[in-house]
């Protein structure tokens, strides 16, 4: 039998975060009243002008260095031509042959040795108004009785990054968004919110036999809203795609939708041909032509990346690469960590905390890490306190949850108010283990006959009897001393 692998591209749309829309001085605002941040050229009343937005064309410079692109001298503006209510004037203005950024190779690494996606290019464009289609099934068109559209979001700036086919797996898709989002934020051009929809993602998939370089036919699986969607998505694609050719079919050119409630997809549409969308280049506006100072500007303008974090944080603190990845992923998590290492000096267990008590806290509370209460050097308090086996591990966890509930006290004095102190002292504890030993004779006896695995039940009786604070070291030799 054949064995396929899979070849899929990911067309990307980011909102850059400006003041104002692309092409016009209407605010570029989320969740105000519709139809509120309108204009006379943002509606296409004849006549009107474009201006390029220079915010937004500095933004998208930024993302396009950032992910390793060739800014071409010149660039230009086109009509993307289609009808449909959501763009009054009938056309989209977008950027065809001559785009922003081209070129670029973004670097995602891994455990497995990670792998390198080329950037096709990143171009600018304006937003589509929104159109919500009222009475059908989840806002769908299919069976709604009317569609009404707020053009605030008309004329938005968007940047739609267009991969190469280099992604070989759904694995593969989500990896590479989760850094490619974590970039952008990182360049503050935007804030990359799927649920927002400021980060929108489609993907094509194809698949071809294992060793060959042709293209399969590929469809289309239209804007999956997270990164796990994003994922299994693809992974239902390749498996339905798969099943097709096993049986002898053929793909059919599609858009297709995932419901990830059912894990199914359906089609919305086949085609044959490519659309036509009649591009011609835009008589209203000037060329784009980036200065190579600007550009500098830009480039030396640009934070540590996370690609870079990542790397830094595995070579200077000896972090695995999954755990360097998931703390570099958010800028304020990483610059917690990387305070938290130096106070405690002891870099793993500093990851230890950040990514298990601190990350759940943080989650739980929607908070960012400069937000906690529990600061770096109140959490280096704590893990000072483990270190000296003052507190056992469960009991650290209790006063961390104070650390959080009261932002004045520090952990020394949680442990005393509340009387978590480990308790090592030989002849406390040997009273204890004493008195499980004969309320346990059969057990002793069945111990001493060969149940060695018992040690453990005589370890959490002493473990309980002492409220949790035994230190278990001492609790493990004075038993193997009795039990001899
Ligand atoms: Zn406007």
């Amino acid at each position: 039998m054949t064995t396929y692998e899979a070849v899929i591209g990911l067309e990307i749309h980011v909102q850059l975060r400006t003041r104002t829309k692309m092409f016009c001085r209407c605010p570029n605002r989320f969740g105000d009243a519709p139809n509120a941040n309108v204009c006379s050229v943002c509606l296409a009343h004849p006549g009107m002008l474009p201006v390029a937005n220079g915010e937004a064309v500095r933004q998208a410079l930024r993302v396009g260095l950032a992910l390793g692109c060739r800014i071409p001298e010149r660039s230009k503006f086109d009509r993307k031509n289609y009808f449909y209510p959501d763009s009054p004037k009938a056309y989209q203005i977008s950027q065809y042959d001559q785009p922003l950024c081209a070129e670029g190779a973004f670097q995602v690494p891994g455990e497995d040795g990670g792998f390198v996606v080329g950037i096709t290019r990143a171009h600018l464009e304006e937003d589509a108004a929104k159109t919500i289609h009222v009475g059908g099934e989840a806002g769908r068109i299919a069976g709604s009785g009317s569609s009404i559209v707020d053009f605030n979001r008309a004329g938005t700036p968007l940047l739609e990054i267009v991969t190469e086919p280099d992604l070989r797996s759904g694995e593969h898709a989500r990896r590479f968004l989760t850094l490619l989002r974590a970039t952008i934020v990182a360049t503050g051009a935007s804030d990359c919110d799927m649920e927002k929809g400021t980060l929108r993602c489609d993907a094509n998939v194809s698949i071809r036999p294992v060793g060959s370089t042709g293209f399969g036919t590929k469809c289309e699986l239209k804007n999956m809203n997270s990164f796990r969607f994003l994922e299994r998505g693809i992974a239902a694609e390749i498996a339905r795609q798969t099943a097709l050719l096993e049986v002898g079919g053929r793909v059919t050119q599609a858009t297709l939708h995932y419901d990830p409630s059912s894990e199914s997809l359906t089609v919305l549409r086949t085609k044959e041909e490519a659309d036509d969308y009649r591009y011609f280049p835009e008589p209203d506006l000037l060329p784009v032509a980036p200065s190579p100072t600007l550009l500098e500007e830009l480039r030396a303008g640009l934070p540590e990346l996370p690609v870079a974090r990542i790397a830094r944080l595995r070579d200077t603190y000896g972090l695995p690469d999954a755990t360097a990845a998931t703390i570099a992923l958010t800028p304020s998590l990483a610059d917690y960590y990387e305070e938290l290492a130096a106070l405690t000096g002891d870099p793993r267990l500093a990851a230890n905390w950040t990514m298990g008590e601190l990350s759940a806290h943080l989650n739980a509370a929607s908070l960012e890490a400069a937000a906690s209460p529990v600061t770096p050097p109140r959490l280096a308090a704590l893990i000072a306190l483990t270190v000296a086996g003052t507190v056992g591990s469960n009991a650290a966890k209790t006063v961390f949850g104070e650390l959080v509930a009261d932002p004045a006290v520090d952990a020394a004095t949680i442990v005393e108010r509340l009387g978590l102190a480990q308790v090592d002292d030989a002849d406390e504890l040997g009273a204890i283990v004493d008195a499980v030993l004969a309320a346990n004779a059969a057990e002793v006896a069945a111990f001493r006959a060969g149940k060695v695995q018992l040690i453990g039940f005589f370890t959490g009786q002493v473990m309980r009897q002492s409220g949790g604070r035994a230190d278990p070291k001492v609790v493990q030799a004075l038993l193997n001393d009795r039990l001899r």
